[in-house]
This record gives C-alpha cells, sequence and structure tokens, in this order.
C-alpha cells in the first residue's frame, strides 16, 4: 500500500463517521456579510466580536509600520526578532489587562502550550475543566505535570478533586474564561476562593472574553474584580488580528523568557502585527459604546430564540449555542440556514454529547438589528420545512 493509499483509507473511515472536515474560501475582508464560495453569506460564525478585523483604521496603522520595519521580525525574540514594537504592544497589554507585565506569542494556541510546559513541573498535577480548549488539552497533555479533568464548571467537583490531589506538590486549576462551545462564562470568583482555600494557583485562558466582558473590556478578571495568577489571551478575537499573550506578575514573565519553548524559539510576530494590536487595545478600552452594542445584540437575538422554544446554552456572552438535537437535524439545519445566505456551522458529538448537536451562533456589534431579524425569521421557517419533510 502506498503512504497516500494508507492516509485515504483513514480519510475514508473519518467520512464514514461523519467527522470530515473541509475548508470554506472568504473573498472579501471580515464583516457581518462576507462574500464566499456559495456567494454571499450574512456571518454569525466569526470570533471578530467588535468588528475590528475589517476596521480601516488598523489597516493605516499596519501601514505606516510596515513601511518602517517592513514585513517580518527577521527572527526570535531572544536574537534579532524584538523590535519596539513588542515592548510597547506587551506594555499596552499589562497596562490594559492590569497586571505587572505580558510577554506575547506567535498565537493563543501556542501561549497555551508555553504555560502548561512550562510552569507546571513533575510532582504537579493540573485540574482542567472538562470542556477546556484543544490548546489547553494539548497543553496538558504535553505537560510533565498529572492532569485530572473535573466536571465543566462543577465547583463541588473541583472541591473534590482538590481535596484528593494533596499530596502534590503543587496544583493549577486550568479554565478557559468564557468557553467555546457552550458561551458559558467560568466562576472565576469560586475558582479563586478555592484557588486560596486549598493553595492552589489558578491560569485562566480568556480568549473568548478579551474586548468583550468588564467595563473596559478586560476579560474575566475585571468582570469578576479577581487576580488570577497566570491569564493567557489571544488577539485573534477581539482585539482582530493575530497573536498570543500571557499576563501576570514581572517574575511570571521573566521565567517564561527563560523557560517556555514556544517563545525561545519560534519567530516573533511582525511589528506590523504589534501595531495593529496595540491600537485595537486602545479601541477596546475606549469602546464601552461598541461593547454596549454587542450586548444589545445578543440581548435580542437570544430572547428572540427562546420566544421560539429553543433551549439556548451559555450566558451572556456572543456566543450562543442553539441546541436543535439530533445531529442529522442539526446538519439539515445549517444547510437550511446557508440555502437562506446564512452561514452557521453545526456542531455535532464527539465535540458536543449526543442530541445536543447545535447551530453555535456568534454575535458582532457589527451585525445590524435587520439581520438578527433575519436570522431568527430564518430558524422559524426552516423549523417548519424540517417538520414537513
Ligand atoms: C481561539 C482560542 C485559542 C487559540 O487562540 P489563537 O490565537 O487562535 O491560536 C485558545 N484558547 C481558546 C479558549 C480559544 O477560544
Amino acid at each position: 500500500m502506498s503512504f497516500d493509499q494508507s492516509l485515504q483509507l483513514r480519510l475514508d473511515e473519518t467520512k464514514k463517521a461523519g467527522l470530515y472536515r473541509s475548508l470554506r474560501t472568504m473573498k472579501t475582508a471580515p464583516g457581518s456579510e462576507v462574500e464566499m464560495d456559495g456567494g454571499k453569506k450574512l456571518i454569525f460564525a466569526s470570533n471578530n466580536y467588535l468588528g475590528l478585523a475589517g476596521e480601516e483604521s488598523l489597516v493605516e496603522a499596519a501601514k505606516v509600520a510596515l513601511y518602517q520595519f517592513g514585513v517580518g521580525s527577521s527572527g526570535s525574540r531572544l536574537i534579532t526578532g524584538n523590535n519596539e514594537w513588542h515592548e510597547r504592544l506587551e506594555q499596552r497589554l499589562a497596562q490594559f489587562k492590569q497586571t505587572e507585565a505580558a510577554l506575547l506569542f506567535s498565537s493563543g494556541y501556542l501561549a497555551n502550550l508555553a504555560v502548561l510546559t512550562a510552569l507546571p513541573e513533575k510532582g504537579d498535577v493540573l485540574l482542567s475543566d472538562q470542556f477546556n480548549h484543544a490548546s489547553i488539552i494539548d497543553g496538558c497533555r504535553l505537560s510533565n505535570a498529572d492532569t485530572i479533568v473535573y466536571n465543566h464548571i462543577d465547583m463541588a467537583d473541583l472541591e473534590k478533586r482538590l481535596q484528593a490531589t494533596a499530596s502534590y506538590q503543587r496544583r493549577f486549576i486550568v479554565t478557559d474564561g468564557v468557553f467555546s462551545m457552550d458561551g458559558t462564562i467560568a466562576p472565576l470568583d469560586q475558582i479563586m476562593t478555592l484557588a486560596k482555600e486549598y493553595d492552589a494557583y489558578v491560569i485562566v485562558d480568556d480568549a473568548h472574553a478579551t474586548g468583550v466582558l468588564g467595563a473596559k473590556g478586560r476579560g474575566t478578571s475585571e468582570y469578576f474584580n479577581v487576580s488570577p495568577d497566570v491569564v493567557v489571551g489571544t488577539l485573534s478575537k477581539a482585539v482582530g488580528t493575530e497573536g498570543g499573550f500571557v499576563s501576570g506578575s514581572q517574575t511570571l514573565i521573566e521565567f517564561l523568557v527563560n523557560h517556555a519553548r514556544p517563545f525561545i524559539f519560534q519567530t516573533s510576530l511582525p511589528p506590523a502585527s504589534c501595531a495593529i494590536a496595540y491600537h485595537a487595545l486602545e479601541m477596546i478600552e475606549a469602546g464601552e459604546e461598541k461593547r454596549q452594542r454587542l450586548r444589545q445584540k445578543i440581548k435580542q437575538l437570544k430572547t428572540g430564540l427562546i420566544k421560539l422554544g429553543y433551549t439556548i446554552k451559555g450566558d451572556d456572552t456572543p456566543i450562543i449555542p442553539v441546541i436543535i438535537g439530533e445531529a442529522s437535524k442539526a446538519v439539515l439545519f445549517a444547510k437550511g440556514l446557508e440555502e437562506k445566505g446564512i452561514y452557521a456551522p453545526a456542531i455535532r458529538p464527539p465535540t458536543v454529547p449526543d442530541r445536543e448537536s447545535r447551530i453555535r451562533l456568534t454575535v458582532t456589534a457589527d451585525h445590524t438589528s435587520a439581520q438578527i431579524d433575519y436570522l431568527l425569521k430564518s430558524f422559524e421557517q426552516i423549523e417548519k420545512e424540517l417538520l414537513v419533510q
């Protein structure tokens, strides 16, 4: 059997299991309406929560930095890749997150790998929420510490695990701030209380909360008024561009510079990306009006869906999972939406439990009320169409 044939066999199995994935091509800049393969679509699936990915003033900021510093950083931070824009952005991030310091990574994914492989050591244990993001799961797998998974946002279960792990040297609780598939907010206040009681450290991945939660958009720390030991974030969601970061104490950052392999061995972000994120953070901090608009849209969509009789998962975040039921029905539903010019993916097992297949909607500040009304009307119509079939 040739190598490709062996791969094809596995791919056929993937297809048979209904788990085959394929790419969609976008042909215009991000926004609530996008030209993509299959035509113009209303997008209820992006992470561009504040609409900054297509923001013209950020394109201008990038241009200035591109002309001054070129298109690439030319090396890792510790060799030739440490531009003044990296340091400027890190200072801005620390100020934004109200921590002593911050450190940039090429992505949020790598920031999680960095934190989870550099901080917990052999003899330590990671207590990880059941629904944590794949990059946390991968970080736990690569870590030299043991990992114990606790039930999703179940504080009684977390406490039981803390009681059972007293013999470990150090304990780390690791959680998403806002969970990407369920739209739930981690009860960070309670997690911090438990951590204090049981002498554990807290790592929060605020990928979906940064720019969205809290009056200034600082994330779950601001929302709950707490200070976790380590906060991971991404610049790729509400911030609108690319890159990841860690914020925390000066000592934490110094430690990561010396011990985090994804920091040491990777080419740093292009300076222009840092300039974009820097200006985006300014807009986010001053963007109470945009966040207000986002909250109105979340409310309009949730109220409408509940009125239609749907079960919705999660808290008040831009991630709105609508439970459809059987996987096959969720797939038909997504197809129905697409026929009406709406792009929103069906999420099925094994990503979510059986019979909890869903349409995962995300809403942004850029959506108009009319677009949300159209989405709601489409849900109603598709439900009727599927009944007839
Ligand atoms: C998107 C996401 C990441 C990855 O961030 P990237 O910058 O896209 O690599 C990490 N954690 C969570 C919870 C996410 O949702």
